[in-house]
């Protein structure tokens, strides 16, 4: 497989050439399991990889298996300051688990302060449009510098966790990052995810234990009853079914989509 078809004379992909190779590693996907994904990703992206962790049952499924295959990703999380003390604590234990650090990164003081004084310190709850000005602030721009000369950003997505990540391909060109975006457990279910965690005793946030099955920030996120779905907790008092972050949407508000999409 050439990869560099479409490289222009200082070696970079253009954006076609980002767009075959995503193809082509999208097509590849399906025969592979999740390592040897991670595998064919690290041999064909001519940069560095980022994995972005929020410390869930599915990024501490893919964290494990960057850290036991000796895969040269970079692991990173985005600190919003609104998480749950649990979260630090797996945080803690990961790190010392695999021997690795996982760098955190942080709104800019002067953003949040100016958010704060504008809305208030819980003030996303108003409106979804001073959510998403939280959101933005606290993960959106962070997101921005955490992958910061990354060529690909991999991400522990699944496909079933919501109707709008249906339509996710495994590997696309996310023009607006300018990097190939990658969910090597796309296909996986929760229960696959949460067997591979058992089995290798992986550290986990006990929260999932308290029925949080998707956690972000802590005034955002609530534990879901038997039966509603794994996102029901996050931003439950907005109505629309489209509760995503702003981490993996377009500029103009879509989720970024596979080439079926
Ligand atoms: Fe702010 Fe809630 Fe978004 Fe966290 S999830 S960044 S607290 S609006």
């Amino acid at each position: 497989m050439d990869i560099m078809q479409g490289a222009d004379t200082a070696g970079a992909l253009n954006e076609a050439a980002w767009d075959g190779l995503a193809a082509r590693l999208d097509d590849a996907f399906p025969r592979l399991d999740p390592v040897g994904r991670l595998k064919l990703l690290a041999r064909h992206v001519p940069g560095p990889l980022v994995l972005t962790t929020s410390f869930g049952l599915e990024d501490q499924a893919l964290t494990h298996l960057v850290a036991t295959a000796g895969i040269d990703v970079s692991i990173v999380t985005l600190d919003t300051g609104r998480m749950f003390p649990e979260t630090y604590t797996v945080w803690a234990a990961t790190e010392a688990r695999y021997g690795i650090r996982i760098k955190g990164f942080y709104p800019r003081a002067t953003e949040i302060e100016a958010l704060v004084e504008r809305q208030g310190i819980d003030g996303f709850y108003a409106s979804q449009d001073a959510r998403k000005a939280c959101c933005h602030v606290r993960k959106v721009a962070p997101l921005r510098r955490a992958l910061a000369g990354a060529q690909a950003w991999l991400t522990g997505l699944r496909a079933d966790q919501s109707q709008h990540r249906q339509v996710l391909a495994f590997v696309s060109f996310d023009a607006g990052q300018a990097m190939l975006k990658a969910s090597p457990i796309l296909d996986w279910s929760r229960e696959r995810v949460a067997d591979l965690v058992k089995d290798a005793d992986i550290p986990v946030n006990p929260l999932h234990d308290k029925g949080f099955l998707s956690i972000g920030c802590a005034p955002c996120t609530r534990a879901v009853a038997p039966g509603e779905h794994e996102r029901a907790g996050r931003w439950w008092w907005e109505q629309d079914g489209q509760q995503e972050c702003g981490l993996h949407l377009s500029a103009d508000g879509r989720l970024v989509r596979g080439r079926s999409g």
